[in-house]
């Protein structure tokens, strides 16, 4: 055919003019928004930022107005998309046919990373420790997170692993150095050719994640036997997210019981250490890093802290995990409420726009009532682990990082699907953020100790330390006669917390309310009373089941949105 045919079938509408002849303009795009960029993450982001004050770092303001104009470009916002379209690779071997247990990630994650470790995510509470050491790092890795959130396992695992490791002194004292750098050094070569490393952990085996005392990784040692000690492993581990950490923390069993152990990919004379990569998982979310099933087949690592005490010993760094979930899905509903409000405030329907309709606004102010819930909660404990010398905040830390990573994590699946709904069709395609920011949710929830595990680990610090009861309801005792039905389910949670022989059935029960009475008690002393009213009205006094949208009628939803809203240029 003549490809110049199209050119002689002639256009017959009055619109066409001189210059495009044989081209029919078919419409103009209309009453579509822009994309949400160009704006700074940090500045528009109000609770944000009176939570940095209020927690302790307010001595950060200036870096992270800086920070969060940096992140909000649109090519900055872009690697997240990036990460995530392009997904690691594994290359087992080399063309030749040498091992290589090679992942490639797309120049994007390295960026994402790169910029994470030059902040300090991955360390700086521990090698700059102070006054709001943690809370201004939260309030960093809560923008980021926002950007991308699978860069984030990797910078949260490095970040968790130095509780553990100072356990055991002397390899605390090797590493630490590497691991608190600021920089990033991704290539394939042994640990100790590098300026800084990353920290990963592997503890889930197939026949449990959740139950790890049925690991059959075994521990043998290789002359002397202890702590600081090297061993062997052989057994295998089904979950090892970002596996080119350089350095892991794995439990094994060794002859006392299950250990922690310290496994560099490399040994120190330069060879590759056996942790040998299976596969990548195929994952349904969290796809710009990388999950891998390995098998450890006599890999070199020295035992780190008591054997027979490997659950003791790892748990410095789950703790740690499990406070950047409660970050990573505030994050999450953050830039969730964000995009919904940013989308409705431009789009009209029925000959308003969408943030004015009444119907609306419920339910956008309801994504951000919930948001700023979980902000406020995640800061709080942010300024507990700052103040862990303080008897108060210690017990406050280890109640609380359970109860909202439980909460938080698990209230951020429906709350990324109503903001979903709210920017309609253009919410589920694939090239808007809104299905990655949905696909995330989940993980969050499951991993490092999924919901019930968490309720579960709540009744057991009630059990074991019950001091942790009294430091809550002594936290929450600040906003007494704040909001009148705070005071009044105050009052009937303390019957609820009682021990009982039921107590396991009714554990997520009592730890939903346990988090919502927490959140009310910490929005009635630090938020605006609309905000705090409009949450103690439907979360406490609502019927349990709370849909979102479903606020009551006579709130101040036009305060609320506005207190959320990103102000784009
Ligand atoms: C994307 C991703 C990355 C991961 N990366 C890592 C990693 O890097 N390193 C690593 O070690 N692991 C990793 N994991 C594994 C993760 O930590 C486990 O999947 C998780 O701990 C749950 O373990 P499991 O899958 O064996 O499920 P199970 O332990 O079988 O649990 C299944 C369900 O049973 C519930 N349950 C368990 N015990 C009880 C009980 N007593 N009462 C009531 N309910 C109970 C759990 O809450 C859960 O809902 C990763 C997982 C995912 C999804």
């Amino acid at each position: 055919m003549d490809p110049t045919m199209d050119t002689m079938i002639p256009v017959a509408t009055a619109q066409v003019g001189p210059s495009d002849r044989f081209l029919a303009a078919t419409h103009e795009v209309l009453n579509q928004p822009t994309e949400l960029a160009n704006y700074n993450l940090y500045a528009t982001d109000r609770a944000l930022r009176e939570a940095v004050a209020r927690e302790g770092a307010g001595a950060d303001e200036a870096g992270l107005l800086e920070f969060g104009e940096r992140i909000g470009t649109a090519e900055y916002l872009e690697l997240g998309q990036l990460a995530n379209r392009y997904a690691p690779e594994f290359e087992p071997h080399d063309r030749f046919g040498r091992r290589t247990d090679l992942v490639r990630f797309h120049p994007a994650y390295h960026a994402l990373m790169r910029t994470a470790i030059a902040e300090g995510l991955h360390a700086s509470p521990w090698s700059e420790p102070g006054a709001g050491a943690h809370v201004a790092r939260a309030a960093r890795y809560y923008l980021h997170a926002q950007v991308e959130a699978g860069h984030g396992c990797p910078i949260t695992m490095t970040f968790a692993a130095i509780p553990s490791l100072r356990l055991q002194p002397d390899l605390a004292a090797l590493w630490e150095p590497k691991i608190t750098s600021r920089a990033y050094d991704p290539s394939n070569r042994p640990a100790h050719e590098k300026q800084g490393v990353t920290v990963g952990m592997a503890m889930t085996e197939k026949q449990g994640g959740s139950d790890v005392r049925a690991n059959t990784t075994r521990a043998y040692p290789v002359s002397s036997t202890g702590p600081g000690q090297p061993y062997q492993l052989v057994g295998h581990k089904f979950f090892v997210s970002a596996p080119m950490c350089d350095l892991f923390l794995v439990l094994a069993q060794a002859p006392g019981g299950l250990t922690c152990f310290l496994l560099p990919r490399w040994r120190p004379d330069g060879s590759k250490n056996p942790m040998q990569l299976q596969r990548l998982k195929r994952k349904m979310g969290n796809v710009s890093n990388a999950s891998a099933e390995t098998e450890l087949r006599g890999a070199l690592a020295w035992m780190v802290g008591e054997e027979g005490r490997g659950v003791r010993t790892i748990i410095e760094m789950v703790a740690m995990t499990r406070f950047d979930c409660m970050i990573g899905s505030s994050a999450g509903m953050r830039m969730a409420a964000t995009q919904a409000l940013h989308h409705c405030g431009q789009r009209s329907a029925f000959g308003r726009l969408l943030i004015d309709q009444p119907l609306m606004k419920n339910v956008l102010a309801d994504l951000a009532l919930e948001s700023e819930a979980a902000l406020v909660l995640t800061m709080r404990i942010a300024r507990a682990l700052d103040h862990r010398a303080e008897e108060h905040e210690d017990l406050l830390a280890r109640l609380c990082t359970a109860v909202g990573k439980y909460w938080i994590c698990k209230r951020t699946p429906q709350h990324a699907a109503e903001a979903m709904e709210c920017i309609g069709g253009s919410g589920v395609m694939e090239d808007s953020p809104m299905p990655r920011l949905f696909r995330e949710t989940p993980v969050n929830a499951i991993w490092e100790g999924s919901g019930n595990i968490q309720c579960l680990d709540a009744l057991r610090a009630i059990r074991k330390t019950p001091a942790v009861v009294q430091a809550y309801f002594d936290e929450v005792a600040r906003a007494r006669g704040g909001h009148a039905s705070l005071d009044r389910h105050v009052g009937q949670l303390k019957a609820e917390v009682r021990d009982s022989p039921d107590i396991e059935y009714r554990a997520r029960g009592l730890v939903d309310r346990m988090a919502t009475i927490l959140q009310a008690a910490l929005l009635v002393q630090h938020a605006p009373t609309w905000v705090a009213d409009a949450f103690c009205r439907s979360r406490l006094d609502g019927d349990g089941h709370h849909q979102f949208g479903a606020l009551p009628a006579n709130l101040e939803f036009d305060r609320i949105l506005e207190r959320a809203k990103p102000e784009v240029r």
